[in-house]
């Protein structure tokens, strides 16, 4: 246990910048050189900042949860923040940083596939680490979460890509019906599930091609799209895809066959009538007969309930299986049906149960944290498409290093500090304590971390 006074003594000694670098070093050691890499889009005689400053300046603006990009340069404008980023970019030349008009400027410019590719190295790393190996659903595939969230939302129409959904409402003052547009972007996101961290490894934008489109895009078009990547990128891995109930159909079971993947969707009862229909009578059969085979009871210390199943139905030449819990904790009961391909056994049922469950998490710990807690995924950055896209996955990036580092590094561990202070701590060591060589070198030095 530590004390009070031995965590003041503690907290006054971390430099919570260090910290930080610590852990993208440990993980991405080739990240600056990354940032470095990218094609850049700018006439090369004009060029004032090489691109990882320009590209770093908007990961320590997420990091320290700052949510304007005029909230940056005013914070960074300090002769600290100076040395601090030239050190840890190993460019000890830097005397001014770039104001946020630049930055967005570049942005405007940069294509996101660069920074998708810069993801897609991370990712790899992480695997390659074999740090997650643990965390595989039933100790063979990789949970990925499949979900869609709204970003920005305009009154009048933003770009020629913006998705439009039309409201009727009733004029209060005249009686008149009326009809009001609105104009929104959204994301479609893969999310890598491991223990608690949810990691964002592809993000594909619901959009339109143009703004006359007959029909508009979403969700399920970008799916395909979103899918065709991932198998893409990585072609071998054991994925289980785990998605709501809108992804049990049979194109998808059939896209997830060809892909040689799982899958685990949430199963609505009005989704697939005849699905439905075979579960409960196969169910009722069972029950009937008294076997009650297929059936696990949960007892564990905060929840109760029961897992029931039904494996091999068969739904257009696919054999489908489907399970259902009932669970009861102190607050409520509920019940939840999922669908799979995985066959569900005595000793799978609950780990499947779990994995499916697990896809909130995307909702809790992923949207919620970027949205209002740290990022503010919903604030534009830029009122430029491709740079809000930029912006967007910059964030994703950013994510990426702080969910390792909140739930990797002992020390803030043990601090407990929330993910707010955690940030401005951030910032504050960012603004006040200048990073030494012996700092420098010491990142460098191999070092172990441990996911709890
Ligand atoms: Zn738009």
């Amino acid at each position: 246990m530590v004390t009070r006074k031995e965590k003041r003594e503690m907290e006054k000694e971390v430099n919570y910048l260090f910290e930080l670098l610590k852990t993208q070093n440990h993980f991405f050691k080739n990240l600056n050189k990354l940032l470095k890499e990218v094609d850049d889009p700018r006439h090369q005689s004009y060029i004032t900042y090489d691109t990882e400053v320009l590209l770093m300046m908007v990961i320590l603006k997420n990091a320290c949860n700052l949510k304007s990009m005029r909230e940056m340069t005013n914070e960074f404008n300090k002769e600290e923040c100076i040395k601090n980023l030239g050190k840890l970019l190993g460019n000890e030349d830097l005397e001014e940083l770039p104001h946020y008009d630049t930055i967005n400027d570049f942005l405007s410019r940069l294509n996101p596939a660069e920074l998708e590719r810069i993801r897609i190295d991370m990712i790899k790393k992480l695997f390659k680490k074999r740090c997650f190996d643990s965390y595989r659903i039933n100790g063979e595939y990789w949970g990925i979460a499949i979900d869609g969230t709204g970003i920005f939302t305009f009154d009048k129409k933003h770009c020629e890509h913006c998705l439009r959904r039309v409201y009727k409402y009733t004029d209060k003052e005249t009686g008149e019906e009326k009809t009001k547009t609105i104009y929104m972007h959204h994301v479609l996101e893969a999310k890598l599930i491991v223990g608690n961290m949810v990691l964002s490894v592809a993000s594909e934008f619901i959009e339109n091609e143009s703004e006359d489109v007959k029909k508009q895009d979403c969700e399920l078009k970008a799916f395909y799209r979103l899918t065709a990547r991932l198998k893409d990128t990585f072609k071998k891995l054991p994925i289980c895809l785990i998605a709501d109930s809108l992804y049990a159909c049979e194109n998808v079971f059939k896209q997830c066959k060809a892909n040689n993947w799982n899958y685990l969707f949430r199963f609505k009862e009005d989704r697939i009538k005849s699905i439905t229909d075979e579960f409960q009578a196969l169910k009722n059969m069972e029950e009937e007969e008294g076997k009650k085979a297929n059936v696990v009871k949960i007892r564990e210390s905060e929840q109760r309930g029961e897992i029931t199943w039904v494996n091999d139905i068969d739904y257009r030449g696919f054999g489908v299986n489907v399970f259902e819990c009932e669970v009861e904790d102190e607050k409520r009961k509920q019940k939840f049906t999922f669908i799979t391909d995985i066959k569900i056994t005595k000793n799978n049922a609950k780990k499947l149960m779990n994995a499916g469950r697990s896809r909130w998490r995307i909702e809790n710990e992923g949207f919620n944290r970027q949205k209002n807690l740290r990022y503010h995924i919903e604030h534009a950055s830029s009122q430029d498409y491709n740079a809000m896209k930029n912006h967007y996955l910059l964030t994703q990036i950013t994510e990426i290093i702080m969910v390792l580092h909140e739930h990797g590094s002992k020390i803030l561990r043990s601090m407990k500090k929330t993910i707010k202070e955690i940030s401005s701590r951030l910032l504050e060591a960012f603004r006040r304590q200048t990073l030494t060589d012996e700092d420098i070198a010491q990142l460098g030095k191999p070092m172990q971390i441990r996911f709890t």
